[in-house]
Order: C-alpha cells, then structure tokens, then sequence
C-alpha cells in the first residue's frame, strides 16, 4: 500500500504529499485548505451584513436627529 508515499497523504485529496507543499501535494490543495480555515473561523455572511448595516445606517424615513453636538467628536 505504502510504497511511494512515504509520507502522510494530501489531507484534501489524498494523493501523496509533494515536497515544497507538504503536507499537501499542491499549492492548488494549500489554498483549498486555507479557504476552509478561513471560511471556518470567520464564518460570516459579510454581504448580508453590509446590506443590514446599510439599512441601518441609512434610513430614509427617520430625520437625522441632530447629533451634531461637539462632545461627539471628541
Ligand atoms: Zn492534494
């Protein structure tokens, strides 16, 4: 079973680790897995936010309340 593959196989498609990528095979393989990381630890819908925020922060049917006091600066 083991005779190429000395090493640990390629954690997204299995196929034996290449050198200068361990331990992936591939930059292709590295990205794959950082993306996963990535969308892991920030599993947020940033488009959805934006949008919420936008609403939020613009809403055409209440005035603006006249928060333009000094103090708010600074
Ligand atoms: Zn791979």
């Amino acid at each position: 079973m083991s005779s190429l593959a000395p090493g640990r196989p390629c954690p997204i498609c299995r196929k034996p680790a290449a050198e200068p990528h361990r331990p992936f095979c591939s930059q292709r393989c590295k990205d794959v897995d950082l993306h996963r990381w990535l969308s892991g630890v920030y599993a947020v819908p940033a488009v959805e936010a934006e949008e919420d925020e936008l609403g939020l922060a613009e809403p055409e049917d209440a005035p603006p309340l006249g928060r333009r006091s000094p103090a708010d600066g600074t």
